[in-house]
C-alpha cells in the first residue's frame, strides 16, 4: 500500500486525502490545527463553491450540508453610481445551485471523517525537520498548507505573478439577520469603481443559516479603515456604516445584522502569488504543492477554494495514474501542469478584476443587463473561468460576442 503525506488539513488535502482513502492509499494528514481549535477559531473564508466543485466534492464524500445550507440560486450585479444608486444592475440564475458552508463546519468534519475511515491525522506544525521525516516515512509529500509559511519553501514564478503587494484589504463576516436578496438568494457583487467590491451570499455557519460577506477594499482608499477594529461587534457595526454610506441597498439589507459569533469576522490582505510546484528539501528529496500553496489569488472571484477542490482532483487523478512508479520531480511538474491549465483561467480573470476594468469588460457588463444570455454566461464564468474567454480578455472578441448575442449557455 502506498504511503502519501498531506500537510494541511484545508479544502485541498482534505479532499485529496479522503479521496486517496477510498482508493486504498495509506494517508497521513498533517494540520497545525486540531478539530476543535478549527471549529473555535475565527471564519477563514466565505469559500463560496460553485456547481463543479460541488460535484467534485460529493465524489469525496465532502457534501454533508447538501440539505441544511441554504443555496446560491444566481448572481446579482450591482455598480454603484456617484449619487448612491446603483448605476447598473442585473442579476442571473446559475445553471446549477452553489453552497458557502463556513469551512469552521466544514473541515472539522471532514478531518473527523477523514479519520473514521482509517485515516491518519497528525496535529503539528510541519517544519523543515518534519518535513524530512514524512519524506522517509511517505513515497509522496503533498503541501497544501493554503497561505502557511511553509509554503515560502516554494519558489515564486515570477512569470505568473504580477503583483509584488497586496491589491485589496479584505474584511469579510459572517453574520444573522441580513435580509435575502430578491427575487432569489445568491452572490451579489457589488462594485464601487475605483473604491472597492462588496460581495454577500447566503451560507451555512456553526449557528445556522446565515449570511458571509466580504469588503476588497483598494488600499488607501476609503475603505480600507479596518485598522481600529477590535472585534465582531465592530467589524459589523463599522460594515453598517459603510453600507450604508457607498451602497445603500445593501445598507437597507444589512438593517438588522448580527454577528454570528465572536469569531465571525477576519481582517487582513495579502499578495497574490503562483509559486513553481516543486520544493527540494535539504536531503534533496522533492515535495509537491498543492492549491493556495502555489497558486494563490485574491478572493475577488471567489476562485479559491473552488481551484482547491478542482485541483486536488486533478492531482488524484495524477496520483492514481501513476500506479507503482516513483513520485519524481518530472511526474510533479506535470501533475501541476493539468491543474495550471484550468487554474490560469481564474487567475487570469481574478488579476484582472484587481485593475480598473478595460471599456470591453464594462461594455460587456452593461450590455448584460439587456442580454439575459450574456448575464448568464458571466454568471456562470464563475463555475467555469475558461468559459469567458478570450472574451473577456480580447476586446475585438468581446465586440463580436455582443453584436452576434452568440455565447451559449
Ligand atoms: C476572506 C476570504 C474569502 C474567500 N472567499 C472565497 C470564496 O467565496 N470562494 C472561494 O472559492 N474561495 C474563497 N477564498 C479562498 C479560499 O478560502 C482558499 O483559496 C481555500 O481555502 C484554499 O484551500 P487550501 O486547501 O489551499 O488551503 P486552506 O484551506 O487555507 O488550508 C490550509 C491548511 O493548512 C494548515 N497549515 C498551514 N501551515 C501548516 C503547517 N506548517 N503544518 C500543518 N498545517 C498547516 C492551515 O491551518 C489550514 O488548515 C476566500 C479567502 C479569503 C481569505
Amino acid at each position: 500500500m502506498r504511503h502519501i503525506t498531506i500537510i494541511g488539513a484545508g479544502q485541498a488535502g482534505l479532499q485529496l486525502g479522503l479521496g486517496l482513502l477510498s482508493h486504498g492509499y495509506s494517508v497521513r494528514l498533517v494540520s497545525d490545527r486540531d478539530p476543535e481549535a478549527i471549529r473555535n477559531g475565527s471564519i477563514l473564508s466565505t469559500q463560496c463553491m460553485f456547481g463543479s466543485s460541488r460535484e467534485i466534492e460529493r465524489a469525496a464524500g465532502m457534501n454533508l450540508w447538501d440539505s441544511a445550507c441554504p443555496p446560491v440560486v444566481g448572481m446579482h450585479l450591482r455598480v454603484a453610481g456617484p449619487d448612491g444608486t446603483a448605476a447598473l444592475a442585473w442579476s442571473a440564475p446559475l445553471e446549477r445551485p452553489g453552497q458557502s458552508v463556513d469551512q469552521r463546519v466544514k473541515m472539522p468534519a471532514c478531518m473527523e471523517l477523514f479519520v473514521s475511515r482509517g485515516g491518519e491525522l497528525l496535529v503539528e506544525k510541519a517544519d523543515i525537520a518534519s518535513l524530512e521525516r514524512y519524506a522517509r516515512q511517505s513515497e509522496l509529500v503533498v503541501v497544501a498548507a493554503g497561505k502557511g509559511e511553509v509554503g515560502a519553501l516554494f519558489p515564486r514564478d515570477e512569470a505568473h505573478s504580477p503583483f509584488q503587494k497586496p491589491q485589496r484589504t479584505l474584511a469579510a463576516s459572517c453574520v444573522h439577520g441580513y435580509a435575502a436578496a430578491q427575487p432569489f438568494d445568491g452572490v451579489t457583487a457589488n462594485m464601487i469603481p475605483g473604491v472597492g467590491e462588496y460581495f454577500v451570499m447566503p451560507g451555512l455557519t456553526c449557528s445556522g443559516p446565515c449570511h458571509f460577506m466580504i469588503m476588497e477594499a483598494v488600499p488607501g482608499g476609503p475603505l480600507d479603515c479596518w485598522g481600529d477594529v477590535r472585534d465582531a461587534t465592530e467589524h459589523v457595526a463599522l460594515l453598517q456604516r459603510l453600507l450604508t454610506q457607498w451602497l445603500p441597498w445593501e445598507g437597507e439589507r444589512a438593517r438588522h445584522m448580527q454577528p454570528a459569533d465572536a469569531q465571525a469576522t477576519i481582517r487582513g490582505r495579502y499578495t497574490p502569488v503562483v509559486r513553481h510546484p516543486v520544493a527540494w528539501l535539504p536531503s534533496g528529496t522533492p515535495m509537491l504543492g498543492l492549491a493556495d500553496t502555489v497558486v494563490l489569488n485574491d478572493p475577488i472571484t471567489g476562485q479559491g477554494a473552488n481551484n482547491a477542490a478542482k485541483a486536488a482532483a486533478c492531482y488524484l487523478e495524477y496520483i492514481l495514474a501513476r500506479g507503482g512508479q516513483p513520485f519524481d520531480a518530472v511526474w510533479m511538474q506535470a501533475t501541476f501542469d493539468a491543474a495550471w491549465s484550468d487554474a490560469q483561467w481564474a487567475t487570469g480573470w481574478t488579476n484582472a478584476m484587481l485593475q480598473p476594468p478595460p471599456p470591453h469588460v464594462l461594455e460587456i457588463l452593461g450590455a448584460a443587463a439587456e442580454l439575459p444570455a450574456v448575464a448568464r454566461w458571466f454568471a456562470n464564468g464563475f463555475d467555469r473561468p475558461a468559459s469567458l474567454f478570450p472574451w473577456i480578455a480580447e476586446p475585438i472578441a468581446a465586440e463580436h460576442m455582443l453584436a452576434s448575442h452568440a455565447v451559449t449557455v
